[in-house]
């Protein structure tokens, strides 16, 4: 059986990639099945530098294919922020309550409220092939938090197709249309195609 490591130590991610990748066949392993910790310090300028920067410190170290995901919202009226920055905007132990009442805040009176999230996948060939799969999903800064789903940015992410935010729908329904979900599709019908 093939095995891939997820460059995550987040168990949620883990599961997900488990579901899209164990029917292709693969073992799927984390960072949360390793022993050493591998520093890896994210100073790309892109969301596909920085997935890839971690995919490649997990390959150097293991010589086992691996992806590595990164992603986060861009809002239009903040030029693209938090962007690269989504987890530390604001500071990292800010609630996500803050960050989005900042965001919603940011954004009331202005013209073009479109916002993104963005996800960048990774991946490595045990040959030291690399690949680098993009999904977007394009979305509006609601005027107010809603939902209780989801996490991290979903509360003011308003999805117009649903007529609400990512926050208030199933996480299949969520999954069906998000950056995510999107990259992910990309990086699965890759690998069904045979590379
Ligand atoms: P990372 O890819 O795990 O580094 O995630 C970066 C950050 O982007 C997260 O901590 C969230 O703040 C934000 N983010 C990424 N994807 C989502 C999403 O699907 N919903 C809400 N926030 C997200």
């Amino acid at each position: 059986m093939k095995e891939i490591m997820i460059a995550t130590s987040n168990a949620h991610k883990v599961e997900e990639f488990k579901t899209m990748l164990e029917p292709l066949g693969y073992k799927v392993k984390s960072l949360l099945d390793l022993d050493d910790s591998i520093d890896i310090i994210e100073d790309g300028t892109t969301f596909q530098e920085n997935a890839l920067i971690k995919a490649k410190a997990i390959y150097d170290k293991l010589h086992m294919e691996v992806i590595a995901d990164d992603s986060g919202l861009a809002v239009n009226a903040m030029n693209g922020q938090p962007g690269i920055y989504s987890a530390r905007f604001m500071g990292r132990d800010t609630s996500y309550d803050i960050k989005n009442q900042y965001i919603i805040d940011f954004c009331r009176d202005k013209k073009d409220k479109g916002c993104q999230f963005i996800c960048a996948i990774a991946y490595i060939d045990k040959d030291g092939n690399e690949k680098v799969f993009t999904g977007i999903v394009e979305g509006i800064v609601a005027n107010h938090i809603e939902g209780a789903k989801g996490f991290g940015y979903d509360p003011l992410f308003y999805y117009p197709p649903y007529g609400t935010t990512l926050a208030n729908v199933s996480e299949e329904q969520k999954n069906a249309i998000s950056h995510r979900g999107k990259a992910l599709a990309k990086f699965i019908s890759y690998l069904e195609g045979g590379r």
